[in-house]
């Protein structure tokens, strides 16, 4: 298995580099020639769908793969995530050997955990799609320049606040630490780091962005940031452009790899149309197809994420870019910020990360109350044991200092009516 993995790894890096120029072409090809393409790789998947994964086979007879398009694709229903945790079997291929494949799990925005298989390529081909974000602005990025990676670091206590992956030469910096204390730090790893690109979640830019006007610190190397996973706040999004003055892009996908779609410098949200459908339903739910993933191909499924429809007669964007453009923004997660011990402020995603270790928890619900003690509501898949209560408690706790926190398994979490959602986050903290 190890070996296996390995393997694996370095035939992703060297896909990367060799496949990322002709991704950066694609971008410019005409919308007719990207279309036809589409066509090409949804048959394809539509033909393993019917023929090899249960769920689908009642659709063969339907679907006219004699005189393809894309339309095609509407004649299958959309699936929800709780479709396929009834009995996620019936979405996979049969013909292929599940003790093999590595698998992706993700908290999702409904708060409920939920795995996927990891497609062969899938890591390199989302590493090549992040790079072709970064330069949807002014500057193209090239494989190893160097980049600034605000978010995925978590340092234990007494580690450095800084840590650098050589492979793709990022300089990862932790968002627990955006503190006057630990500015210098910061400081010195943009200096010697000579990147231009920053990437990190909305609200983790947004804090250091706060942090370096009150000390009136200008970094200008900065040419483009990209924010993700997150709402992008107008309130974020005007402190940090304000600041920066470069090129902000915000960057939407999901841990079950179905489509990505990012901004370019004119402000338009382009679909990675040789990845994915992107389509926006009546009630603006973003529904995506993904034309990569053939070991359980996910056909029309409902993100749970909600999109800003684009308006009738929305001119198409001036960049000449050929990638579609689906929505107009993303409304996704507007949830609170958390604030630790001492009353400073973490990005929510940190807690979506740590949720995504407990799979025997279905959904939850944080609430934070003016004096910063933390209520934690958790309903449960299977029965949580003293332990798991000992590992959240301590995962919590790693993020947000000594400060009271109460946990509480409840049978079931319930759905604000308003919004459609379950609230996740909460925060009655007052500043
Ligand atoms: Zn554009």
């Amino acid at each position: 298995m190890k070996v296996s993995h390995s393997i694996n790894k370095l035939l992703n890096i060297l896909y990367t580099y060799f496949k990322y120029s002709e991704y950066l072409k694609f971008q410019y090809k005409s919308a007719e020639s990207i279309k036809l393409y589409q066509e090409k790789k949804l048959k394809r998947i539509l033909e393993i769908a019917v023929n090899k994964v249960p769920f689908y086979r009642k659709y063969k007879g339907i679907i006219d793969f004699e005189n393809f398009n894309l339309e095609e694709l509407k004649k299958l229903p959309v699936i929800t995530k709780d479709d396929i945790r009834k009995d996620p079997s019936v979405f996979l291929r049969e013909d292929i050997n599940i003790e093999g494949i590595r698998w992706k799990s993700t908290s999702g925005s409904s708060g409920k955990p939920f795995r996927v298989p990891k497609s062969y390529y899938s890591d390199a081909i989302e590493v090549i799609l992040g790079y072709r974000a970064w330069s949807l602005g002014k500057n193209v990025y090239k494989v190893r320049e160097p980049a600034i990676v605000l978010r995925s670091f978590s340092p234990k206590q007494g580690e450095p606040i800084f840590k650098r992956d050589w492979v793709r030469n990022f300089w990862y910096l932790s968002p627990y630490h955006i503190n006057d204390q630990y500015l210098p730090e910061f400081i010195e790893v943009f200096k010697k780091s000579k990147a231009k690109i920053l990437k990190g979640y909305p609200s983790s830019i947004y804090i250091l962005t706060l942090l370096l006007k009150k000390n009136e610190i200008r970094l200008p190397q900065i040419q483009t940031i990209v924010t993700s996973s997150e709402t992008m706040l107008p309130k974020y999004r005007s402190e940090i452009k304000k600041y920066w003055k470069c090129d902000v892009l915000d960057w939407y996908g999901q841990n079950e790899r179905t489509v990505t779609v990012q901004q370019c410098s004119e402000g338009k949200y382009h679909n990675n149309d040789e990845y994915g459908i992107c389509e926006v339903d009546k009630f603006n739910n973003i529904i995506a197809t993904s034309l990569n993933n053939d070991i359980m191909p996910l056909l029309r499924y409902n993100t749970n994420d909600k999109a800003i429809p684009l308006e009738e007669n929305e001119p198409g964007c001036s960049c000449r870019r050929g990638l579609s453009i689906p929505f107009k923004g993303i409304m996704g997660r507007s949830d609170d910020i958390i604030y630790k011990e001492g009353k400073e402020p973490i990005p929510t995603i940190n807690f979506y990360n740590l949720m995504e270790k407990f799979q025997k928890i279905k959904q939850f619900y944080l609430l934070q109350k003016e004096d910063l003690s933390i209520e934690m509501i958790v309903s449960e898949n299977e029965p949580l044991n003293s332990q798991d209560i000992e590992n959240l408690t301590e995962g919590i706790k790693q993020r947000v200092g000594n400060i009271p926190l109460s946990i509480n398994i409840v049978n079931d979490i319930s759905r604000n009516k308003d919004t459609d959602k379950v609230k996740i986050i909460e925060s009655k903290v007052k500043l």
